[in-house]
């Protein structure tokens, strides 16, 4: 396994970014910890782009503090961060061989002979390219070009490596078979890794944590169990896969449930996560594979948020089956059927179907309309 150096904390305090009258970066606090692997998702032009050129030290933020163990790196320059970045672009040196572009970085910082060897040698096997050492960047594939960027990075000892979109110019294919690569990458060199992407399964699949930025803000940050199964925000909730949002107002309170009014549901319900008061509107979401269908005629279980509406459209997806519902009181409700859960003819459009869900996947948005 490669000599690494220790992993870095990364704190981010307030920091700003603005271009002429655009706030591209809007008052970021966070943290990643040591040896973490974090990924900044968000849709393109949200200021994923931006934040990581202010820590990689490319831009100098216009307010606030960015610290890697807690020393102040604002005016500190690139090269003094101990921090490495892999674009989307490999941006690696076509007239190198595999093994001169590794070992470009670490011969920067003055190592030579047995040393460099053994820096490059191990880097290369990390990444699973060592007989491929002597060709040139274009005699390989794109997948392959970008694990000659990671080794690159990784070969200089940085204690941060920040990844932006490394793998958006591969296919979907060698994305997930990168993505695995990632992961084992990362496990076994131990450095923190600051991951920016769009692309939310990504982002579920390779993170310890994530933050979700939005119009150069974070909306939430988590683990991926918590951005996914309890959003914070409308913009998550639609961001990363899809959602079911109902406008309603709480009807009351009972110890650890909050019973809301909702057009067209008969019964909604959901955990008391925080204060509410009688008469508030909310949003409160569901995930569609949370949703059960019952035929009209069987009975949901009790204390299940439930409802009645009409199939509008059936859409067979291989892995589950989509159901659009047309709720009475207007608005719709989604549902994925597991294709190995027996729906029998629940799902012909123009049938009316009873929806229901159990009360702790109901999850109370933060942001409600009139707080
Ligand atoms: P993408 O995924 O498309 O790369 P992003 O989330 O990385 O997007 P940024 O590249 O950080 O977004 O851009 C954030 C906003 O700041 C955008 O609206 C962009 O147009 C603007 N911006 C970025 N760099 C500059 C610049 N050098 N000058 C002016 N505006 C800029």
């Amino acid at each position: 396994m490669p000599d690494t150096h220790a992993p870095v904390e990364v704190g981010l305090h307030g920091v700003t970014k603005r271009f002429s009258d655009q706030v591209a970066v809007d008052g970021v606090d966070l943290n990643v910890h040591e040896g973490e692997f974090f990924s900044v998702l968000g849709p393109s032009g949200c200021g994923k782009t931006t934040l990581l050129r202010m820590i990689a030290g490319f831009a100098d933020p216009d307010e606030g503090r960015i610290e890697l163990d807690g020393v102040d790196m604002v005016g500190v320059p690139p090269y003094r961060r101990d921090v490495n970045t892999v674009f989307q672009s490999y941006a690696l040196f076509p007239h190198m061989s595999v093994w001169d572009n590794v070992a470009y970085g670490v011969k920067r910082k003055g190592v030579r002979g047995a040393e460099l060897k053994k820096a490059v040698g191990e880097h290369l096997e990390l990444v699973r390219l060592a007989q491929f050492a002597k060709r040139r960047p274009t005699q390989l594939s794109g997948g392959q070009q970008q694990r000659v960027a990671i080794a690159r990075a990784l070969a200089a000892g940085p204690r941060l490596l920040l990844l932006d979109e490394p793998l958006g110019a591969l296919d979907a294919v060698l994305r997930k078979e990168l993505q695995i690569e990632l992961m084992r990458i990362q496990r076994e060199v131990g450095t923190t890794f600051l991951y920016v992407t769009h692309d939310q399964e990504e982002a579920l699949v390779l993170s310890h944590r994530i933050a979700v930025m939005n119009a150069g803000k974070l909306e939430q940050v988590g683990y991926p169990e918590d951005v996914y199964e309890r959003p914070a925000t409308r913009f998550v909730a639609g961001f990363i896969g899809t959602s079911n949002i109902l406008a309603a107002t709480v009807s009351g309170a009972d110890g650890s449930w909050v019973e809301l009014d909702s057009p067209g549901v008969t019964r909604l319900r959901a955990a008391l996560q925080r204060d509410v008061r009688r008469g508030q509107r909310v949003e409160a979401t569901v995930r569609p594979e949370k949703v059960h269908l019952y035929d009209e005629n069987e009975q949901a279980p009790s204390g299940w948020c439930e409802l009645t509406g009409v199939v509008r459209d059936v859409v067979y997806t291989g892995v589950s089956t989509q159901y659009v519902v047309d709720l009475p009181g207007g608005g719709e409700l989604v549902a994925f059927a597991q294709n190995t859960r027996r729906v029998d003819d629940a799902g012909s459009p123009g049938q009316p179907v009873r929806m229901a869900w159990d009360p702790e996947y109901t999850v109370l948005l933060e942001k409600s309309t009139d707080d």
